[in-house]
């Protein structure tokens, strides 16, 4: 990493504003003397597509920030991330977002995860999410940084917010299934959170 900085500016490799917003809030919410600000990649859809096709969630950050970092000027940073349950050998994995099928929606990849674990109780329900997030500049990679996030998968889905395995993951610390924390609860405990600190964190450092 560099000397420590006064303001940065990060490209996120993606062209979701959603997860662009997220990323915001974290980076507000990031106590620092340090200004970060945050952007999406410039004109991403039109560029080469990265295939994450690697066995790890560090390699797929790394090879996507790598890979768009040779196409744009800047500091690029690119996330994978996912839900591991080790009584399935870590499925969903780096398959998470395409576990029950390529066009698969949420519940569908839901339904699938409490089917892998019918029968299984207590510590055979243990999971965790992974969060990895890759910063690269101009084909050289700068940091990586991980962060998990420990849970149990619930038997049926419990409450409406947030996305994905949301529903299933439930948080023992809060006593609550991740879909029903709020926001700001999310972002403090969440492997995304953790690991986009992290990141962060290095600026400073
Ligand atoms: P991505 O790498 O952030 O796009 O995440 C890939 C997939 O992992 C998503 O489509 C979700 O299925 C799952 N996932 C990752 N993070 C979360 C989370 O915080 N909650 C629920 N599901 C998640």
């Amino acid at each position: 990493m560099r000397a420590p900085v006064n303001a940065v500016r990060l490209f996120l490799a993606s062209s979701n504003a959603g997860k662009l917003a997220e990323y915001r809030v974290l980076a507000e919410n990031f106590s620092s003397s340090i200004s970060i600000e945050l952007a999406l990649l410039p004109g991403f859809d039109g560029l080469p597509a990265y295939e994450e096709t690697a066995p790890t969630f560090a390699e797929n950050a790394l090879g996507k920030a790598l890979h768009y970092s040779r196409l744009r000027e800047g500091l690029v940073f690119a996330d994978d991330s996912g839900l591991a349950v080790p009584a399935l050998g870590g499925a969903p994995g780096v398959r998470s977002a395409r576990y029950a099928g390529l066009e698969a929606s949420s519940e569908e990849c839901n339904r699938k995860l409490l089917g892998e674990l019918s029968g299984k109780n207590g510590p055979q329900r243990a999971a965790y999410f992974v969060c990895a997030i890759a910063l690269a500049e101009q084909g050289c990679a700068r940091a990586i940084v991980t962060a998990r996030v420990d849970g149990e998968i619930l038997e049926s889905p419990r409450g409406s917010g947030r996305f994905g395995y949301d529903p299933l993951f439930f948080f023992p610390p809060l006593g609550k299934a991740f879909a029903e924390l709020s926001r700001e609860e999310k972002n403090e405990h969440s492997h995304r959170g953790k690991a986009f600190r992290r990141l962060l964190s290095l600026f400073t450092a």
